[in-house]
C-alpha cells in the first residue's frame, strides 16, 4: 500500500515537472526526451520510443525521442511504425517487435504502445518495452503511459503551434523586409519595433537606430509652416477612429534630402479600444507633390501671364473707340500697334503652351533638313536690333562659310530667339549680345552671350526646368512663364543636342547648345572657325 502511494506520487511529481519542462521550453525534442525516459521509469521498462506523424498529414511515422535506445537502432523499427497500434493486433506488434530483438540483438521482451492523440487527432505514438520476459504490462500500466501519452501529445501540439508562429512571423518579416514601401511597426507606446531596408532608404536611419525610437523622432513629419504634426497631430492618437489613418507632409532624411512622404497606419486596438500598436506603410510622394506644385504654378501663370495681354488688348481697343473722342491718326497707330503687339505676345504664348503639352504628350515632330547656321542667326539678331533700344548691341560671331547643320529650322529658330530674347530681358543696363559658334568633330556648338545680371550657381541647373524663375527683382518686373528654357532644352534634346549655362552673377551669362552638322560636312575638314572665348567668361 505504501509503496503504491509512493509510486503514485512519485508519478504525480513527475508529470508536473514534464508539465513545467513544456510550459518552460518549447524545444520539442527535449521535452518528448525527459517524457519518454520518465514514462520508461515510470512503467519499470528498459527501453522506449516516442514517434510522430510529419505535419504534412502523410501517415508516416518518425521516430523524435528514445530511452535506452541508440540512435543508430532507430531505422530498425522502421517496421513496427509501419503498423497503427489502433488498428494492428496486439499480437501483430509483438511479432514484429520480436523479429527487430532477434535482428538487432536488442532485449525487447514486453511491449506497450499508445497512440498520442490531441483534440482527437493522432499526433503520434509511445512505446515502452521490457527486457523480462514473465512481467507483463498490466492495465495499470497502460493507464500510467496514458497520463504521459497527453503530456507528449500536448508537447507535441505547443510546439508545433510555436513553431507554425516562428515560420509565420519569419515569412512576414522576409515580405515586410522586401516591400518597396516603407514598413514599420509601431508598439503601444508609438515606439517603432520594426524596421525595414525600404525605410532604412527612405529616411537614412540604421535599423538598429530608428528601432526603439518614437516614431515621431524618426519621421517627424512637417507641414509647409515646418510644425512637426507627428508631435502635434498624430492621427494614431488624434483620430482613433478612422480605420486608417494618414499622415503627409515633408521631412528631412538623414542626407539632408527633403522628401515629401505619406505614411498609412494600420492600428491594432483591443476589444475596448486600447491602441496596441500599428503598421506603418510609408512612401516616397515627393515626385508627385512636384508634379502637383507645378500644376499649381502652371495654372497661375497662365492666368496671370495671359491675362495681361488681354486686358492691355481690352484697354486699348475700348478706349480706341469711344464715340466721344476724336483720335488723331498718330494715336489710332499707336494703340493699333500695341494691341498688334500684344495679340502676337498671347499666341507666342499660347503656342509655347501648346508645345509643352505636346511635349509632355512625346509627340514633338521634328523636319529636319540641312541649312546653313549664319542666315538663321543674321534673321534672328535682325527682329530683335529692330525691336531693342540703342543700349543693346548685336554681334554675329559666324563667317558666312559655317558648316550647314542639321535640324529642324523652325524650331532651332525658336531656340534661337528663346535665348536671344532673355539675354535682352535680363540685361537691364543693356549690353552686347554676342552670337557665335564653332564646328567640333560632328557638332556645331552655338552660343548666346550677355552682359545681364547673371546667374547664381546653384540655379543655373533648374532654370531649365518647367515654370522655374529664378527668384529676384527682375523676376517681378519682367514677365515671363518660365516655360522658355524648358522649351528651348526640350527641343535642343530632341535634336540629340546638349544646353547648358555658363554665368556669373552682375556679370553675364552665356547659353550654349550643340546642333548636329549636316552629314556630308563630317569628311570634311572642318577647323573651328571661331574658338569661344574661355568659359567663364560670360559675355565674353
Ligand atoms: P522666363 O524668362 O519666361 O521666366 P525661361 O524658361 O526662359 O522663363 O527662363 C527661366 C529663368 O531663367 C528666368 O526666369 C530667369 O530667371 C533665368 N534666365 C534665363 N535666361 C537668363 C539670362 N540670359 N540671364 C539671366 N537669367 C536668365
Amino acid at each position: 500500500m505504501l509503496e503504491l502511494t509512493d509510486h503514485r506520487l512519485r508519478q504525480r511529481e513527475y508529470l508536473l515537472q514534464i508539465s513545467r519542462a513544456i510550459t518552460a521550453q518549447l524545444d520539442l525534442t527535449s521535452v518528448l526526451n525527459l517524457v519518454i525516459e520518465v514514462a520508461v521509469e515510470m512503467l519499470a521498462g528498459t527501453s522506449g520510443l516516442i514517434a510522430l506523424y510529419e505535419e504534412d498529414g502523410s501517415e508516416e511515422l518518425r521516430i523524435y525521442a528514445s530511452a535506452g535506445l541508440r540512435r543508430e537502432v532507430w531505422p530498425a523499427f522502421g517496421p513496427l511504425l509501419a503498423l497503427s497500434p489502433r488498428e494492428a493486433a496486439r499480437e501483430a506488434l509483438i511479432h514484429v517487435m520480436r523479429t527487430i530483438a532477434a535482428d538487432t540483438g536488442l532485449a525487447l521482451r514486453q511491449m506497450i504502445a499508445l497512440p498520442l492523440t490531441f483534440h482527437d487527432t493522432p499526433v503520434g505514438v509511445i512505446y515502452v518495452f521490457r527486457a523480462a520476459l514473465n512481467v507483463a504490462f498490466s492495465a495499470d500500466d497502460e493507464q500510467v503511459l496514458q497520463a504521459f501519452a497527453n503530456q507528449a501529445a500536448i508537447a507535441v501540439s505547443n510546439a508545433r503551434l510555436y513553431q507554425g508562429a516562428v515560420r509565420e512571423k519569419q515569412r512576414l518579416n522576409a515580405i515586410i523586409e522586401q516591400s518597396a514601401d516603407g514598413v514599420m511597426i509601431l508598439d503601444s507606446r508609438w515606439r517603432i519595433t520594426s524596421f525595414n531596408k525600404a525605410m532604412e532608404q527612405l529616411t537614412g536611419w540604421a535599423r538598429e537606430e530608428a528601432v526603439g525610437r518614437p516614431c515621431a523622432e524618426v519621421l517627424g513629419v512637417r507641414n509647409s509652416q515646418g510644425v512637426n504634426l507627428c508631435l502635434v497631430d498624430c492621427p494614431l492618437q488624434r483620430r482613433p477612429h478612422v480605420t486608417n489613418p494618414v499622415i503627409e507632409g515633408w521631412m528631412t532624411n538623414r542626407d539632408g534630402r527633403e522628401l515629401y512622404i505619406q505614411s498609412r497606419y494600420a492600428p491594432q486596438r483591443s476589444p475596448n479600444g486600447a491602441f496596441l500598436g500599428a503598421i506603418a506603410n510609408v512612401r516616397d510622394i515627393t515626385e508627385q507633390k512636384r508634379e502637383e506644385e507645378l500644376q499649381n504654378t502652371f495654372i497661375s501663370i497662365i492666368s496671370h501671364e495671359l491675362k495681361t495681354p488681354v486686358s492691355i488688348i481690352k484697354g486699348y481697343a475700348e478706349t480706341l473707340r469711344r464715340e466721344d473722342a476724336n483720335w488723331s491718326q498718330e494715336t489710332l497707330r499707336d494703340g493699333f500697334q500695341v494691341i498688334e503687339e500684344e495679340a502676337d505676345r498671347l499666341a507666342n504664348q499660347i503656342q509655347d503652351l501648346l508645345d509643352v503639352s505636346r511635349f509632355l504628350a512625346g509627340g514633338l515632330h521634328l523636319d529636319m533638313t540641312d541649312w546653313p547656321l549664319p542666315a538663321l542667326a543674321r534673321q534672328v539678331v535682325q527682329g530683335f536690333a529692330a525691336q531693342t533700344d540703342e543700349r543693346f548691341e548685336f554681334e554675329l560671331r559666324l563667317p558666312e562659310d559655317f558648316p550647314p547643320v542639321h535640324g529642324d529650322y523652325e524650331r532651332i529658330r525658336m531656340v534661337l530667339t528663346n535665348l536671344v530674347s532673355n539675354a535682352v530681358k535680363y540685361s537691364p543696363d543693356g549690353g552686347t549680345i554676342r552670337i557665335g559658334a564653332k564646328a567640333e568633330d560632328e557638332l556645331a556648338i552655338i552660343y548666346v552671350a550677355d552682359k545681364g545680371i547673371g546667374i547664381p550657381p546653384e540655379e543655373q541647373q533648374r532654370i531649365f526646368q518647367r515654370f522655374y524663375r529664378v527668384d529676384n527683382r527682375l523676376r517681378r518686373e519682367t514677365q515671363g512663364t518660365g516655360i522658355g528654357l524648358y522649351l528651348t532644352r526640350s527641343i535642343v534634346e530632341a535634336h540629340g543636342g546638349r544646353i547648358w549655362v555658363e554665368s556669373q552673377v552682375g556679370r553675364g551669362s552665356r547659353f550654349l547648345f550643340t546642333l548636329p552638322l549636316a552629314r556630308r560636312q563630317i569628311t570634311a575638314d572642318v577647323a573651328p572657325i571661331n574658338a569661344l572665348d574661355h568659359p567663364g567668361t560670360p559675355g565674353g
